[in-house]
Parts: structure tokens; sequence; C-alpha cells
């Protein structure tokens, strides 16, 4: 799942639970820990989440992680495609995210898929734009995620 998708979802849930939405900071520290979830699972993860809390929870990033535990294992058939093929740009991740700082030092972050695998598909339901590490720093974009040395974590079993 990229980014702006993810921070679509996270307003949506603040809202539904009465809270002040989150500040860019919070939502990048929790997207670190969902990223790898697949864009399709979010629906029925957010369902899931509404249905079983009164409250937001403190963490959402383990809320998340159950969510995604209990669509896999409801949804075994819509999984197998998210099967990671290895890739040395991306690490199997798919995406290669970047930051950017506008004029005025606001940051902005957005996701490219991987041109060189087909793991985008994991978190994105239709073509975004793709790139390669090389490009994305000749165009002076610096890759904040994935680093080298992590690897992919997504368990398809
Ligand atoms: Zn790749």
């Amino acid at each position: 799942m990229e980014f702006t998708e993810f921070s679509t979802v996270i307003d949506s849930l603040f809202l539904f639970f009465g809270q002040t939405l989150a500040k860019n900071d919070r939502k990048r520290d929790i997207y670190v820990e969902v990223k790898d979830i697949p864009g399709i699972a979010m629906e029925s993860i957010i369902k899931q989440i509404k249905r079983e809390s009164d409250n937001l929870p403190r963490n959402i990033g383990k809320a998340f992680a159950l969510g995604w535990r209990l669509y896999k294992s409801r949804h075994p058939e819509k999984i197998r495609k998210f099967e990671t093929e290895l890739c040395d740009e991306c690490f199997g991740h798919g995406i290669l995210t970047v930051e950017n700082t506008l004029p005025g030092g606001r940051k902005e972050v957005f996701s490219f898929s991987c041109r060189l695998c087909g793991n985008w598909r994991r978190h994105f339901s239709k073509d975004n734009l793709f790139s390669t590490r090389a490009e994305l720093e000749t165009r002076g974009l610096s890759v904040i995620w994935p680093k080298k040395s992590i690897a992919v974590n997504v368990s398809v079993n």
C-alpha cells in the first residue's frame, strides 16, 4: 500500500472514532509498520477495527497486523497472487518510497512502483508511476524506503 492511500484510510479511521486527524509525522510512523499490507485488504481491515473496537486502538500498527492476519486466513485465494518475487531493486517490496523537500521546507512522501519486478501488484490496484533507484536519484529524489538492508517480511504462507 502506498502512503497516499494509507493516509486516506487513517483519516477515515480517526474521523470514525471522533479523533483529531493525525499529523503527517505520526502517519509516517504508523505507515512504516503497515506498508507491506496490500491495499486490497484495507477495506476489510478497517471494517474489522470499527466493528471490534469502541475506541481508536492505542497501537494502530498492531490492530492492522491482526486485521491482515484475519484477512489472509479468510481469503487464501486472494493472497496467492501476492507471492513475492526476488528483486535487488526493491528487495521484494515492490515500491520505492521517496521524500521530497518542497520550497519552504515542507516534506512530501510518495511511492513509485518498482520497474524491475511485479511486486508492485501487492500495493497498487492499478498502474502507478514506475521507477528505479537510479532514475529517482537522477531526479534528485532520495529513496527513504526500503533501505538496502531491509528484506521483505510479508508472509504469504
Ligand atoms: Zn522490485
